[in-house]
C-alpha cells in the first residue's frame, strides 16, 4: 500500500479513494452509515450531546480508524464521538426533554451555552494570564507564559480535521466567538518575536494549525528567515493532522508545498519541530500515515509526540508502552504525556493522579530507554507545568513527589517539592502541601502575578 501511493505521486494521479476530505458534524450524525446499525435510543443520545459538545469526524477515521466492531468500547470512537457519559445526568435530561419535544434550533443552543459555560471553558486563566502586550495593546491570538516559548494561534488554523471528544480547546469550537483567542495578525507576530530576544521557540497552535493551506504557512513563517530572528531556533507545529488526516502530507494538493517550505526552514538552519499528537497505537497503524511520516522526516523535521492520559480511552500501561514502543520504531520521539485538564467532560475522562503516576511508571519499565524521553504525567497549570515524579513516604508521611518542567518564574523549575498523596486527587488544585505546612512554596509568588495580572 505504501508503495502503491509513492508510485501515484510520482506520476501525479490522484489516488481517488484517499484525497477527498468528507466531514459530518452534528447535523450530520445520522447519515454516518455506520451510526445507522446502532439503536434508536443510542442515536438520541449521540444526538443530545452533539448539541452540547463540540462533533465533528472525517471518513477516514470512521473507516480506517475506528473498529466498528467493538462499539462503544472502541478508544477512537471514544476519541471522536459522543458518549452519554460526557453530560452530568441532570444536564443530559434537561436536554434531552428539549430534543423530544422539537424545540428549536435556539432555544437547544440557549441550554446548550448554559451548560458549557459551567464545564470550565478555560482553564487555567489562559485567556487573562497569558497574553502578551506590545506598544500598550494586548495581542489577541498569542501566548507567552514561558520565557523561551511563544504560542501563536492562527485564525485559518481554529479547527481540526475531527475533534477529540476530551479536548481542552473545545470551547473554541462550539462557535462562542468571546472564547476564542485567534489572529491572522501575521505582522504582529512578526513584530513582537523581533523585539524578544529571550523567545527562542515559537509554537503554531490551534485547533490544528495544518488544516490551513501551505499558502498561510508560508506567509507566517517565511518572513523569520530574516536576520532579526536570528534568536529565533525553533519553530514548532502542534497537530493531530497525522492521526485525523495523514493525506494532508501524501496526497493533498499543497502536500508537496508544506514539505518544501519544512525544507527551505531546515535549510536555512531552524529546527522544525512536528509535536504530533497521537493518543492511541491504532493511530499509527495504516498505510498513508506511515507514508506520511516518511515524508515529513526526509524533509529533516523531527516529529516529537505527546498525548493526554484519557480514561476509556488509553488508561493503560500497556497501550502506552506499545505507543512508545511504535513510535521509537518509526523514528519518532516521545516528549509528554498529560494529565488531562479540568475542563469540559473532565468526569467522563478524568483519571486520579495516583493511577496516573502508577500507568506512567509501570508503561516505562516496559520500554528501552529511547522511548524514556517521555516525561510526565504533567498537568499544564496556572503556575506551570507540573509533573508527579513519584510516591514515597517521608518521616512517615506518604506523599507526592513533584516539580516544575516549566514555570511562570523560571527559578521554579526542577525544585521538588512535596503534596499529601490523595487517591482521589485529578488536578494540582486537589493536591495540599505536605508535612503540615500551609502553602506550595510558588504560591505566594504566583497570586502576585495573578493580581498584577487582572489590574492591568
Ligand atoms: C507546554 C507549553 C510550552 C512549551 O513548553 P516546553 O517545555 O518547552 O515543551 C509553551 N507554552 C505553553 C503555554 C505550554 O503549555
Ligand atoms: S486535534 Fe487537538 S485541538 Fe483539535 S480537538 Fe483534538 S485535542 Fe483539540
Amino acid at each position: 500500500m505504501t508503495e502503491l501511493i509513492s508510485i501515484h505521486r510520482r506520476r501525479g494521479e490522484p489516488l481517488s479513494e484517499f484525497t477527498q476530505f468528507r466531514v459530518f458534524n452534528e447535523q450530520r450524525l445520522n447519515a454516518i452509515p455506520q451510526i445507522q446499525n446502532l439503536s434508536e435510543e443510542e442515536r438520541f443520545q449521540m444526538r443530545v450531546i452533539a448539541s452540547v459538545l463540540p462533533f465533528r469526524v472525517n471518513e477516514y477515521v470512521i473507516n480506517e480508524l475506528i473498529d466498528w466492531s467493538n462499539i462503544p468500547d472502541d478508544p477512537i470512537f471514544q476519541l471522536t464521538f459522543p458518549q452519554r457519559g460526557m453530560l452530568l445526568d441532570e444536564d443530559y435530561e434537561a436536554m434531552a426533554a428539549l430534543h423530544r419535544r422539537g424545540a428549536d434550533r435556539a432555544e437547544i443552543q440557549a441550554l446548550a451555552r448554559e451548560i458549557q459555560a459551567r464545564l470550565n471553558p478555560h482553564p487555567a486563566g489562559q485567556q487573562e494570564l497569558n497574553v502578551p502586550m506590545m506598544d500598550g495593546e494586548r495581542l489577541e491570538g498569542m501566548q507567552h507564559k514561558y520565557r523561551e516559548t511563544v504560542l501563536f494561534f492562527p485564525s485559518p488554523g481554529q479547527t481540526c480535521h475531527s475533534y477529540c471528544t476530551f479536548c481542552f480547546r473545545w470551547a473554541q469550537f462550539v462557535g462562542n466567538k468571546e472564547l476564542r483567542f485567534a489572529s491572522n495578525e501575521a505582522g504582529k507576530l512578526h513584530r513582537y518575536l523581533a523585539k524578544n530576544e529571550d523567545v527562542t521557540d515559537l509554537l503554531l497552535t490551534g485547533g490544528d494549525p495544518l488544516v490551513m493551506k501551505s499558502k498561510h504557512f508560508e506567509n507566517y513563517l517565511l518572513p523569520l528567515l530574516d536576520p532579526r530572528f536570528q534568536h529565533l531556533q525553533t519553530i514548532r507545529i502542534g497537530s493531530k493532522s497525522l492521526s485525523y488526516w495523514p493525506q494532508r502530507f501524501v496526497t493533498d494538493d499543497d502536500a508537496d508545498a508544506l514539505l518544501r517550505l519544512f525544507e527551505r526552514l531546515i535549510q536555512s538552519g531552524k529546527h522544525v519541530a512536528f509535536m504530533a499528537h497521537f493518543n492511541h497505537p491504532r493511530e499509527m497503524s495504516t498505510p498513508i500515515v506511515r507514508e506520511a511520516i516518511r515524508r515529513i522526516r526526509d524533509t529533516g523535521v523531527v516529529i516529537r509526540t505527546q498525548s493526554p492520559l484519557i480514561r476509556h480511552i488509553n488508561d493503560d500501561a500497556n497501550v502506552w508502552s506499545d505507543l512508545w514502543r511504535e513510535q521509537v520504531r518509526l523514528g519518532l520521539v516521545p516528549y509528554y504525556m498529560f494529565v488531562e485538564r479540568d475542563t469540559g467532560a473532565k468526569h467522563y475522562f478524568e483519571v486520579p493522579l495516583a493511577r496516573a503516576y502508577e500507568i506512567y511508571r509501570d508503561a516505562v519499565q516496559r520500554v528501552s530507554g529511547l522511548a524514556r524521553t517521555v516525561r510526565g504525567p504533567s498537568m499544564s497549570a496556572g503556575p506551570g507545568k507540573v509533573e508527579i515524579q513519584g510516591v514515597t513516604e517521608i518521616g512517615g508521611e506518604k506523599v507526592f513527589v513533584l516539580r516544575f518542567i516549566q514555570g511562570r518564574n523560571p527559578d521554579w523549575v526542577q525544585r521538588p517539592f512535596f503534596a499529601k498523596y490523595d487517591t482521589a486527587a485529578t488536578w494540582l488544585d486537589d493536591l495540599k502541601p505536605a508535612f503540615g505546612e500551609a502553602k506550595f512554596f510558588y504560591q505566594d509568588e504566583f497570586e502576585a502575578m495573578c493580581r498584577e495580572a487582572t489590574s492591568n
